[in-house]
């Protein structure tokens, strides 16, 4: 896959998250790996979708960050339902792994909300 086909599959990628929602899909949070708050939910999409994400989370709260998290396929992130977290940065490296699948490594910056 050349450049310009990983940036569309990014662009589709990213209408996806904004515009579909599927509410069987499995949720999980991802915790801090220090002091355990809940840091960010992530709904499954697609899972058989050729894309693999790696995420790492920072934690607002004690400073540490959550241990690394391997998401197959299309995903959406979300904000908990608390509100105490805000997602603030979202920095991605996206590469191709050997067997052709896309590889983002995604670490989420974010901060403290008082609600
Ligand atoms: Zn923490």
């Amino acid at each position: 896959m050349g450049e310009k086909g990983t940036n569309n599959l990014v662009r589709e990628l990213a209408d996806h998250r904004a515009s579909e929602f599927i509410e069987d899909g499995k949720k999980e949070f991802i915790t801090c790996s220090a002091c355990r708050e809940q840091l960010v939910e992530i709904w499954m999409l697609r899972p058989e979708a050729p894309i693999i994400t790696e995420m790492v989370v920072d934690c607002p709260f004690c400073g540490d960050k959550s241990f690394k998290k391997t998401i197959p396929g299309q995903y959406c992130l979300g904000h908990l339902e608390s509100g105490k977290v805000a997602i603030t940065e979202t920095p991605t490296d996206v590469e191709t792994t050997e067997d052709n699948k896309l590889l983002q490594k995604v670490h989420i910056k974010t901060a403290r909300r008082d609600t």
